[in-house]
């Protein structure tokens, strides 16, 4: 349930709404917008008297919310939730822009990439340490030491580093880690989600490979439920009848989600589309839609990369699509 305050509700009398929801056992979102104040409430709240609520003089409407996610509908939080990374923000119109390796391959690859990638625009980091491969024969990341490079390429270059975390039980090697992202494999792990709530920390929470919507937004809900509001989502494509290429890039997800929620929705062209020569044509119409941001693999030698070698473009390339983004996000302002 939703209950808008009227504007200029003194706090007195809004703790006092507050307390009494509480007393009935129900937990209470609290969203102050820029002109009124918007109570979401969480719980069973079949007990709440919807036409005694909506007659108080400090509330100006109630609403019933019938979607099962809460803490992440637009609903409950009117206003775009942006999500500060260090001194970068996302969402709200605030547009980033993380690009790097799939996975870490040495210090020399990734201070190179990230120094090149910073150079073009890039304002986050990604390299995967701990990788989630299909087969148990392909190179599985180096983890722990991975992330030592990814510390030293953002000491070299100031860029915020994301890296994919598989196991809470890793959750100790990422304290350090600017964003944790959960990638596709993992975006029903639901014990993982929990645990990531309790971090505070931002999470870059991707689509499932057969992920409807609902689906992600209710593991963004595990998330935020679980006290962490800091979630970005991403659309990386989903399985579907494609058959040239690895995934079917959902772009329609973009404006459909911002209308559902608050939080902000990148786009990784590479994971959706598994080809280099296919990611520029769909970042740029990923930025058309809307989306707050790019995830976009960059390799300085694809043809050796020890993973993801075939969707990754090449830092000049990089470099240049990110002019084409910003002429894009310039025109459709
Ligand atoms: C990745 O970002 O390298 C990755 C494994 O992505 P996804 O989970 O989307 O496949
Ligand atoms: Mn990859």
């Amino acid at each position: 349930m939703i209950v808008v305050l009227k504007p200029n509700v003194g706090t007195e009398r809004e703790e006092q709404l507050i307390g009494w929801f509480k007393s009935l056992g129900l937990g209470v979102h609290v969203s102050e917008g820029q002109f009124q104040t918007v109570l979401g409430l969480i719980g069973d709240t079949s007990k709440v008297d919807s036409d005694l609520v909506a007659s108080l003089d400090i509330v100006d409407s109630v609403k019933r919310v019938t979607e099962t996610f809460k803490c992440a509908n637009r609903k409950f939080h009117p206003e775009d939730t942006i999500v500060e990374v260090g001194n970068v923000k996302v969402g709200g119109g605030n547009f980033c822009m993380i690009a790097g390796p799939c996975s870490v391959e040495s210090e020399e690859q990734i201070v190179g990439i990230a120094k090149a990638v910073k150079a073009a625009g890039a304002n986050m980091l990604r390299g995967g340490a701990f990788k989630p491969r299909t087969s148990p024969y392909d190179f599985q990341g180096l983890k722990a030491e991975g992330i030592e490079l990814l510390k030293i390429a953002r000491q070299e270059t100031g860029l915020p580093i994301v890296t994919e975390i598989m196991n809470a039980s890793d959750l100790p090697l990422f304290e350090d880690v600017d964003v944790l992202q959960v990638g596709a494999r993992n975006t029903q792990n639901f014990d993982l989600l929990k645990e990531l709530g309790h971090t505070g920390k931002p999470i870059l929470l991707k689509r499932g490979i057969a992920g409807t919507l609902k689906e992600l937004l209710m593991s963004a809900e595990y998330i935020m439920s679980s006290g962490n509001e800091n979630v970005i989502l991403c659309e990386r494509g989903i399985r579907s009848y494609s058959d040239y290429m690895r995934n079917t890039l959902d772009l329609s997800a973009v404006p459909m989600l911002h209308e559902l929620t608050h939080l902000p929705v990148v786009v990784d062209p590479s994971h959706a589309t598994g080809m280099a020569r296919m990611v520029p044509p769909m970042a740029l119409a990923a930025t058309a839609c809307g989306c707050d941001g790019l995830l976009i693999e960059v390799h300085n030698d694809p043809p050796h990369a020890l993973c993801d070698g075939a969707q990754s473009i090449r830092p000049e390339e990089f470099a240049k699509l990110a002019g084409k983004v910003m002429a894009v996000r310039e025109a459709s302002k």
